[in-house]
């Protein structure tokens, strides 16, 4: 049920009425109280001034002719203790100068005597509009006083945030002028910390690439923001991440870019001494696993047919998890050197074609054994020879066709395209096999992730592949994409640069 909101009626403003005649006084009382006044009396000035200074009234009646203290002294005193008390002054006929003394000294108005109780309401509701206007204006002005001491307070907390803030922070204009930088920004670019703000960037910035990236953010160039890349800076010792985002105003247009640095260096050195630990335990364990590998296959072919099927089964199991174990141990030493920079390192004449048609003869016996047709076809133009690491190739091309076998069915068709096309080669590799569904097509590149669904449970593999020749290709400045359709089958094609020395 919704509630219902109860607003407080305003208290009944307080009227003083001062007059030395009982009646005036009590028929004065009762009319104004009959239009929601709250009203007190007192018969001369004396006891007015002492009632008032405990009872503030917003409003006075104030008879002009009095015995003792007169009118004219009264209302001196009210307006002394609290100018902003409205006075209205009851004068007789006789005596109009002195109202018009008494507007002069600060009454707000007068009623001349004797009055109709309407004359009275009138008056008196003409002064209680006023005292409400007065009021209400006095209640914005306090408000709006407290919206700019909000707001002020507002900004320097932001602000100290800002400079507190353990991460580096810079703002741009539409312009790429540098309108905000924090302390912390200043430290990890090592600028002066007296550097003003209001230059362009490329005065804060050395680095080229980074300076057009946010230049480019700046001036509203990118619509997602997902594509927007965060690049990794090396300073010397140190290792930068610097992430970028545009400012958007309320009309969602381009005001700027607020860009962040954090130090990565920790997790950078982390990172290394991982994949030293990785590629250490690797090494170590490859030679012990090839000798069981090759121990295992010399049993199995000494035990004959003599033995129980059983055993042989077993003994061909643990040959087979071993080659397993052994194509891990591959990948992983194949990913560290990838990260150690070694394999796009040597380079030599590789003759494309015949490269290519070596990884083909060599995995034509697999696609043989599942009845499958595996060609290479190439272009008109012969494919040219070039200056490359031919392990990289060979890693790249030799995982795209054998995970074509592997993940098309028996008597399924595969084909290795292979062209020149402009200042780049092209090498597609085509199946008709399993396919990917869409939802898997970013994360097969990922270390580890492997599609598991009824058709590919049973098919060994480490979920490296993928991730090694995304990352050769890239470091090889191409890149791979791929087209898929489950039940249709899959097309990786490799895109890379032709020039010398490319690989
Ligand atoms: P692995 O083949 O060792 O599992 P990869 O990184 O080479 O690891 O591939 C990751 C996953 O991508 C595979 O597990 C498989 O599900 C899917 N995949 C790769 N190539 C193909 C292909 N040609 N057709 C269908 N699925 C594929």
């Amino acid at each position: 049920m919704e509630k219902m909101r109860v607003e407080n009626p305003p208290d009944p403003l307080h009227v003083l009425i001062i007059d030395d005649e009982a009646s005036i006084r009590d028929g004065s009382k009762r009319i104004l109280s009959r239009i929601g006044f709250r009203a007190s009396t007192a018969e001369n000035g004396t006891d007015a001034l002492e009632l008032l200074a405990e009872d503030r009234a917003a409003l006075v009646l104030l008879d002009m002719k009095m015995p003792g203290m007169d009118g004219m002294e009264v209302l001196g005193r009210i307006r002394e203790v609290d100018a902003s008390i409205l006075v209205i002054v009851i004068t007789g006929f006789a005596t109009l100068e002195t109202a018009v003394a008494a507007m002069k000294l600060g009454a707000y108005d007068f009623i001349p005597k004797p009055f109709e109780p309407a004359q009275l309401r009138i008056v008196a509701n003409r002064a209680r509009d006023r005292i409400t206007l007065v009021q209400n204006a006095e209640r914005l002005a306090a408000e709006k006083q407290r919206t700019l001491v909000d707001l002020d307070t507002e900004k320097s907390r932001v602000r100290t945030i800002l400079e507190s803030l353990p991460t580096g922070t810079l703002v741009t204009n539409n312009d790429g002028q540098v309108v905000l930088m924090n302390p912390a920004l200043r430290r990890l670019l090592s600028l002066d910390p007296d550097v003003e703000v209001g230059a362009s960037i490329a005065t804060y910035l050395a680095d080229e690439g980074l300076r057009e990236l946010i230049l480019a953010i700046s001036h509203g160039q990118y619509i997602d923001f997902e594509d927007i890349p965060s690049v990794e800076l090396p300073l010397g010792e140190q290792y930068l991440q610097v992430r970028g985002r545009p400012v958007l105003g309320e009309r969602n247009e381009c005001l700027g870019a607020v860009v962040t640095v954090d130090d990565i260096t920790a997790m950078k050195t982390l990172d290394r001494l991982k994949s030293e630990f990785v590629a250490k335990v690797s090494h170590e364990l490859r030679s012990p696993l090839a000798t069981i590998h090759e121990q295992l296959a010399i049993v199995l072919s000494a035990i004959s047919e003599m033995a129980p099927s059983g055993d042989r089964q077993m003994l061909a199991r643990a040959k087979e998890k071993t080659s397993g174990l052994i194509s891990l141990i591959g990948d992983l030493l194949d990913l560290s050197r990838i990260e150690e920079g070694t394999l796009c390192a040597e380079l030599e004449p590789v003759h494309l074609e015949k490269l290519l048609g070596s990884i083909v003869s060599f995995l034509r016996t697999r696609a043989d054994a599942k009845q499958q047709t595996l060609t290479l076809i190439h272009g008109d133009a012969p494919l040219p020879t070039i200056e490359a690491d031919p392990l990289a190739l060979e890693s790249i091309f030799g995982n795209l066709v054998a995970n074509a076998i592997n993940y098309t069915p028996d008597g399924g068709d595969i084909r290795v395209e292979a062209e020149v096309a402009g200042s780049n080669l092209r090498v597609q590799v085509i199946d008709n096999g399993f396919g990917i569904e869409a939802r898997h097509h970013e994360r097969i590149f990922e270390r580890f992730y492997r599609v598991k669904d009824d058709q590919t449970r049973f098919i060994t593999g480490t979920g490296l592949g993928l991730p090694i020749v995304k990352q050769l290709v890239e470091t090889l400045g191409g890149l791979v994409e791929l087209e898929s359709e489950p039940g249709r089958g899959t097309t990786f094609t490799v895109l890379t640069p032709l020039r010398k020395n490319t690989f």
